[in-house]
């Protein structure tokens, strides 16, 4: 009486992958997407030879060496490495915090020279850091706070960085090296011809995927077509909202066409001030090391948001972690029903732990 053996609803990295795993291991398929394209939030729009990240910068990074050759099985990578300029007040400094930038900043020639200042600037911050500014402060000291990190964040956000979790900050490295490289891992880059539509495309290569099909609105005729459901959406509408409405943060990109062949001369420029609305601009064709006559640049807008719309960052604070395990708690309970990815597990991840996180729930859950 099942069609499938699976229901896979959202087309993003997680179900993608999930898919392609399944239908290896021999089962039956059916994806379905709320937009009109696969590939969620990493989905491009090539437009005169330039991939334009539609959703925000993705930038693929990855320590695990499994999940590194998963992806190479698809796609190659060109090597890109994300180098980002902050943009303070017409100021620039290099990203991440690094000896480019405290250089820039104090003057400063040596490692030592540079610790010594922040050491100075941390002693405000007593015991163990309570929140993001804390945190922030005690990892780089008052100046950068303020100027890279307190505007930027808090208009980002829209919370104060004392009301914010130290984690966020967490992500970005701190080095005493000369090294602008954002990211902490071992492989880095963008895919080579088609980009990441490439590798979703490939993921569900000989899969029926069904688009502008809401699974909310359709449940009646989908929840029982197929043996287990790969739930990919957000955990809370799956409950129709029972417990109340986790939160997220939104986004609204405005994106122009340039004539001209360079606008900013990196791929991602961060105006931190808080002054400036926008969080960054993107020049799509430096990921891709393109020599067009023209450009497309994105300026990323930080935004309220409301049940319907794209949801970007999951508001991780104390009352949405607690509500988002009550969600979690229901779920477990769900019969053959799989959650996963960041908008069914509520996280903020990043597309590598995506894909480990895919190939572990296929080893779990589905067997030949
Ligand atoms: N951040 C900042 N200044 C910057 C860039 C990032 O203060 O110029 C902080 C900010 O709080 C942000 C967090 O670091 O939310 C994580 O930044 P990341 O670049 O990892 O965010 P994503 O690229 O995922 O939007």
């Amino acid at each position: 009486m099942f069609i499938y053996d699976y229901l896979i609803v959202g087309s993003g990295l997680f179900g993608s992958v999930f898919a392609h795993e399944a239908k290896k291991l021999g089962k039956s398929v059916l994806v379905i997407e709320r937009r009109d394209h696969i590939g969620g939030n990493i989905f491009c729009e090539e437009k005169e030879g330039i991939n334009i990240h539609k959703y925000g910068p993705h930038i693929f990074h990855t320590s695990y060496h499994d999940v590194w050759d998963y992806v190479n099985q698809f796609v190659e990578f060109n090597g890109f490495v994300n180098a980002p300029i902050a943009n303070y007040k017409g100021e620039l400094y290099n990203l991440p915090f690094n000896m480019n930038t405290f250089s820039k900043l104090w003057g400063v020639i040596t490692p030592a020279e540079a610790a010594a200042k922040i050491a100075e600037q941390r002693a405000v911050i007593k015991g163990e850091p309570k929140n993001l500014e804390e945190q922030a402060i005690s990892l780089v000291g008052t100046d950068i706070y303020t100027k890279l990190i307190k505007g930027y964040t808090e208009k980002q956000w829209k919370r104060s960085c004392t009301e914010l979790p130290s984690f966020i900050i967490k992500r970005l490295p701190v080095r005493y090296t000369f090294d602008n490289n954002y990211y902490n891992d071992l492989y880095q880059g963008i895919p080579i011809r088609g980009g990441y539509n490439k590798l979703i495309e490939a993921l569900l290569d000989g899969i029926e995927v069904r688009m502008g099909v809401d699974y909310h609105l359709s449940r009646a005729l989908y929840e029982n077509m197929a043996k287990n459901i790969v739930y990919t959406g957000a955990i809370d509408a799956y409950f129709g909202y029972r417990l109340g409405q986790l939160e997220y943060r939104g986004l609204r990109f405005e994106t122009e066409r340039l004539e001209k062949e360079n606008h900013q001369g990196v791929a991602v420029m961060n105006y931190t001030e808080r002054e400036v609305p926008y969080t960054r601009i993107i020049e799509h064709k430096h990921f891709e090391f393109g020599t067009q006559p023209v450009t497309y640049v994105t300026k990323e807008y930080p935004a309220d948001w409301k049940p319907g719309e794209e949801a970007y960052y999951p508001v991780n604070d104390a009352r949405n972690q607690t509500l988002y395990r009550q969600y979690a708690d229901m779920a477990a309970k769900e019969k053959n029903v799989i959650f996963g990815g960041r908008l069914a597990e509520y996280k903020y991840y990043d597309m590598d732990d995506i894909i480990k996180s895919a190939l572990e729930c296929v080893r779990k859950n589905v067997s030949l």
